[in-house]
């Protein structure tokens, strides 16, 4: 007789769950998000912005592709407020170099969901 194994689902807090119900019914951030979601909403901006270059390389001016590139930049700043209202950030503190004579800058960001915070 063959037994079938069925996939333990990852065990969730109760409580968590219930906070994230809540969130949901009241249309307010949660940030339960998890990497796959993370990744999700990442992959999703990096097409958009690949698809607005694309569109503002071919923009001649016309109407057609002026109200595209306006619409998508909607669509990236939508997804953006998202992702900073959904991650539960790490908060990584840094300073990069920008250009040797005039030096760098601090720079804080999300390491998950490379939201800047400056
Ligand atoms: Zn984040």
């Amino acid at each position: 007789m063959e037994t079938a194994t069925i996939p333990q689902q990852p065990q969730t807090d109760e409580n968590q769950e219930s906070k994230i119900d809540d969130a949901i019914a009241q249309n307010r951030p949660c940030n339960f998000a998890d990497d796959f979601t993370i990744r999700t909403y990442r992959t999703i901006l990096g097409v958009l912005t690949e698809k607005k270059n694309a569109l503002v390389i071919r923009n001649t001016g016309q109407l057609k592709y002026k109200q595209a590139i306006n619409n998508i930049n909607h669509l990236i700043v939508c997804t953006e407020s998202i992702l900073r209202s959904e991650c539960k950030h790490t908060i990584v503190h840094d300073y990069i170099d920008l250009d040797p004579d005039n030096g760098g800058k601090n720079i804080t960001y999300c390491s998950k969901c490379y939201t800047c915070f400056d």
